[in-house]
């Protein structure tokens, strides 16, 4: 019987050529210098949710970029910060986390301002790392002829740390060979971790749910994006389409309004919109049913977090 497992776990993943290369790179920084959206440019696929809103990312999401000669594994972490409530303190609790448990880091900034208080934050949590770690100039695209000066102080924070720095940008993917290329460079010889086409580790069902809240954060005002939760109920695979059904919590019945709008018209316009990025995820048709109920202080409660998906790691 054992002979028979051993039989399909190497079915699914090969074993690596010699000199193969693979590992970790956590990918962390202050929320809203583009985590999310490098990591997604990088595996070739959306799979972790981006937005203008800061906090976008709440859990901790693997990448996976596999390539002839390394396998990378990305981790998106949340943006760090100072926690105001028990949802930031997992948040931030376990980007620290992550900073221990890579190979590599990849601290990502914005480079179209100069360091900030936050990036310095950020520096001291570091040094306390023995891994390498590679300081990313995201937003290269945004910074525009004649403000390369501003490249200054984080040439200066890398010397003073002995970084390696990289500038790219996660939009246009200008530099990000060559990113790639240093990442490669950082990583020791390894085997395979995941299967050689699989880009993510989390479920189907989860990244539905985050296709879900992403339009929530980009279409309702200020105070609904931090207040919602999202419960995939029930995904029924049928022949010709996959239905799905999920369920929005907010913390306020004035949120639940917001939500819904009128005469339906908000929670109409959510619904189309995360359908349309579901059935990209899928490649299929998809029939998705929208419920809002309301769960007072969901963000305070372990419980209720642990039951929506945000755990701590250890
Ligand atoms: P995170 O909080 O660090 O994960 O940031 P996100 O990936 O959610 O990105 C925050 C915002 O910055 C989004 O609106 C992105 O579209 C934008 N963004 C990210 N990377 C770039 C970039 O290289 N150039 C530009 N112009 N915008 C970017
Ligand atoms: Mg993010």
């Amino acid at each position: 019987m054992s002979e028979n497992n051993d039989m399909i776990t190497s079915g699914m993943i090969p074993t690596a050529p010699d000199g193969y290369k693979s590992g970790f790179v956590g990918i962390i920084g202050r929320p809203n210098v583009g985590k999310s959206t490098l990591m997604n440019y990088l595996v070739g696929q959306k799979i972790a949710i981006t937005s203008p809103v800061a906090q976008t990312t709440r859990n901790r999401l693997r990448g996976i970029l596999t390539t002839p000669e390394a396998q990378i594994i990305f981790v998106d972490t949340p943006g760090i910060h100072k926690p105001h409530h028990e949802l930031g303190q997992v948040l931030v609790k376990n980007a620290q986390v992550a900073i221990h448990a890579v190979d590599v880091i990849l601290f990502v900034v914005d480079c179209t301002a100069e360091v900030g208080g936050g990036d310095r934050y950020i520096a001291e949590l570091l040094t306390n790392t023995k891994n390498p770690i590679i300081l990313g100039l995201n937003k290269a695209d945004q910074q525009g002829e004649g403000n390369q000066f501003l490249d200054n102080s984080y040439q200066e924070l890398a010397k003073d740390h002995g970084w390696t720095i990289a500038k790219f940008s996660a939009v246009t993917g200008e530099g990000l060979e060559a990113l790639q290329t240093s990442l490669i460079q950082n990583l020791e010889p390894g085997p395979y971790y995941y299967p050689p086409d699989l880009v993510t580790d989390q479920p189907e069902r989860f990244i539905m749910g985050e296709l879900i809240r992403e339009q929530i954060l980009l279409l309702t005002r200020e105070e609904v994006p931090h207040s919602v939760a999202i419960a995939i109920e029930r995904v029924q695979e049928e022949d010709s389409i996959t239905r799905v059904w999920a369920t929005v919590c907010v913390e306020r019945p004035s949120q639940k309004g917001i939500v819904i709008g009128k005469g339906g018209s908000m929670l109409q316009t959510i619904g189309t919109a995360a359908r349309q990025q579901m059935q990209k995820l899928i490649d299929g048709k998809i029939y998705l049913e929208l419920f809002v109920k309301v769960q007072p202080k969901w963000r305070q409660s372990r419980t209720r977090l642990a039951e929506l998906g945000y755990r701590v790691e250890e």
